[in-house]
């Protein structure tokens, strides 16, 4: 499968990863080209844990080998990236985009979908499929619906067409199937893929970053994650507004990133449009070693999304001198695990419910590049749990060990001068 930007594509042959100026031993994204890359079944495959582990990092014990079903989320993910991002290519170009139009992410959110159980699904043939994800077929099976189906249908068969060309075409009943794949409950037991077939929703409308994310839960644990993030510079961001022209698709530096992380194994990074189908193969660690006023933390653009002035005083607190990195999606992982930034807050409303599929790929990502991620109290985060996440103190605290650290201990001091949310309460929680 070939997933290179199509029309107009000046990056995809020189697709860069810059080094990026920090000091000590992780420097994460090194400087590689292309042709450098190990072709397909990269060193990820070969590579046990005590290999990783004897390049001086540090291993979770894992037992699964889930080399094949990480192949196979690379390969799903960026085929659902070239059907989004055919789709943003499309609004880029189009005068006629109405601003509250929501039907073109819709199309895309659905046909994202569609394409990575299509993808698993033939990757991994005779398998257990069982998925979480975020859309189902409701409103597609009512009358009302057909127009959007048929919409659908025609776009996930365009992407077909261009980056598998030998399967056979769906009909609008294939679609329909391959969205309810995703209607599983998840759980303690056995595997569940996990989607979010475009976190970031109004980053996409709003030509800002967006990602396609896929994870795997073994008996409720992260197996593995995978990011394709269309819109991302492939250099750091921590001194550009990657919503602000940064992620110009036609920047010769390169733009889209893919994050794939297995359990155990380590977290790497690569080039999402390609035209091999090489997995991303520059190992990524988080960046430990900047002081306070030198660290880049990391929020939601959406204010109704994350409290920024909870944010900005836990900063205060810790001693942060840079004003917050705005980005959407999971995509703040992926910019975590390499080390742009060394810090990502969340605090949403009291009454807000997390769910599985806005945590799981970057968290895979994200621990197995050396962070933490725990609520705001430093409890462990649980996807065993079906398809929310439980009782969270008051949000998300994803960082370096040191700044994790730093900031629960920040959050101790000022949550009783500052009234935070104690998070969604789960009613079955005393
Ligand atoms: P972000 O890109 O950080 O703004 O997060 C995007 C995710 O926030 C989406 O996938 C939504 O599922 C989720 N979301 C939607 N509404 C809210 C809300 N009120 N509070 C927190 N998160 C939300
Ligand atoms: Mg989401």
């Amino acid at each position: 499968m070939a997933t290179g930007r199509t029309a107009a594509s000046k990056v995809a042959p020189r697709a860069y990863f810059a080094s990026c100026p920090v000091r000590g031993r992780v420097c994460t994204t090194r400087f590689s080209h292309p042709s450098l890359y190990k072709p397909r079944s990269n060193v990820l495959a070969h590579m046990t844990a005590q290999e990783v582990s004897s390049q001086g990092e540090e291993t979770v014990e894992f037992a699964h080998d889930l080399t094949v079903e990480l192949e196979a989320a690379v390969k799903a993910v960026r085929l659902a990236s070239h059907l989004c991002d055919n789709v943003q290519s499309q609004l880029r170009e189009s005068e006629k985009m109405e601003k509250g139009d929501s039907s073109p992410v819709t199309v895309a959110d659905y046909g994202a979908q569609v394409l990575t159980s299509w993808s698993l699904l033939r990757s991994l043939p005779g398998a257990e499929f069982k998925m979480i994800a975020e859309e189902d077929s409701d409103d597609l099976r009512a009358p009302e619906g057909a127009a959007m189906l048929r919409r659908i249908t025609d776009l996930v068969n365009q992407t077909l067409s261009e980056c598998e060309k030998d399967a056979a075409l769906l009909t609008p009943e294939d679609v329909i199937e391959l969205i309810d794949a995703g209607r599983s409950d998840g759980g303690k037991t056995g595997r569940h893929w996990v989607l979010d077939p475009i976190d970031g929703t109004r980053g996409f409308v709003s030509m800002r970053q967006y990602a396609v994310c896929l994870g795997l839960l073994v008996d409720g644990e992260i197996g593995l994650g995978v990011l394709g993030c269309p819109n991302l510079p492939q250099w750091s961001v921590s001194d550009v507004d990657c919503n602000d022209g940064g992620c110009d698709p036609y920047d010769e530096r390169g733009i889209g990133c893919c994050f794939a992380a297995h359990t155990g194994r380590g977290a790497f990074a690569g080039p999402l449009f390609v035209e091999q189908d090489e997995m991303p193969s520059i190992r990524v660690n988080c960046n430990d070693l900047l002081a306070p006023e030198e660290v880049r933390f990391m929020e939601s653009v959406e204010a109704k999304h994350s409290n920024h002035h909870l944010s900005a005083a836990v900063a205060e607190e810790i001693g942060l001198e840079l004003p917050s990195l705005r980005i959407d999606s999971q995509a703040k992982y992926g910019v975590l695990s390499r080390g742009d930034s060394s810090i990502f807050m969340r605090f949403p409303p009291d009454n807000y419910r997390e769910k599985i599929w806005d945590h799981v790929a970057g968290v895979a990502v994200l621990q197995e590049a050396g962070g933490v991620i725990t609520d705001a109290l430093g409890n462990k985060l649980d996807f065993s749990q079906g398809r929310f996440l439980p009782y969270l103190n008051g949000g998300l605290i994803a960082a370096t060990p040191s700044m994790h650290r730093a900031i629960i201990d920040a959050l101790d001091k000022i949550r009783h001068d500052i009234p935070f949310g104690q998070g969604y309460k789960d009613p079955s929680h005393n």
